[in-house]
């Protein structure tokens, strides 16, 4: 027998990254949508070759196949989510520092060219979906994933991420997603995370 997924404990408390997203929101994102997301995967997977397998290898292996497109989704909303708790941090936002500092300015002119991007990007992406920070071979780039698509399924290596589906912040900024955006890079955004994930 094999061990079912879990839902992954939060890096910080639930009123942690109060008033930029409270409590309540956290309650229903990680406790009601996340939580969602990996039962249903685990009902999905019960007994079949798949429950053997680790969450990375079910995304990459469903990725595009329209007869698994209901375990891909489960699956990459798991991984994806996990990594958007961790791409937060109470006191976080701001310019980064050292190496992802330098890297940010050679691949887009400066920060503040970045954060111009990164705002335009999630606030320009029509319907659900997910911004990215990525790594693809040394330059660093923003990205639009629609629904649970992830980058994992391709080459470039992501270093952090924000949720612009509506459930990310409806109940705290209603139909604003601007002021979310500008909470996420002005007060949130975990550059430790992302310097982790660029090595
Ligand atoms: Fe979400």
């Amino acid at each position: 027998t094999t061990m079912a997924f879990a839902l992954p404990s939060l890096p910080w408390s639930d009123d942690a990254l109060d008033p930029y997203i409270s409590a309540n929101t956290i309650s229903f994102h990680h406790g009601k949508h996340h939580a969602a997301y990996v039962s249903k995967l685990n009902a999905a997977i019960e007994g079949t070759p798949m429950a053997e397998k680790s969450l990375e290898e079910i995304i990459k292996e469903t990725a595009g196949d329209a007869s698994k497109k209901g375990v891909f989704n489960n699956a990459a909303q798991i991984w994806n989510h996990t990594f958007f708790w961790n791409s937060m941090k109470p006191g976080g936002g701001g310019e980064p520092t050292g190496d992802l500092k330098a890297k940010i300015d050679a691949s887009f002119g400066s920060y503040a060219k970045f954060k111009e991007e990164f705002s335009n990007a999630a606030l320009t992406l029509f319907g659900s979906g997910w911004t990215w920070l990525v790594d693809n071979g040394g330059k660093l780039e923003i990205v639009q994933t629609f629904n649970a698509d992830t980058p994992i399924t391709g080459n470039a290596k992501p270093l952090v991420t924000l949720d612009v589906w509506e459930h990310a912040y409806y109940i705290d900024h209603q139909n604003r997603r601007p002021d979310f955006i500008a909470a996420f890079l002005d007060h949130l955004i975990n550059w430790d995370f992302a310097a982790k994930n660029l090595g």
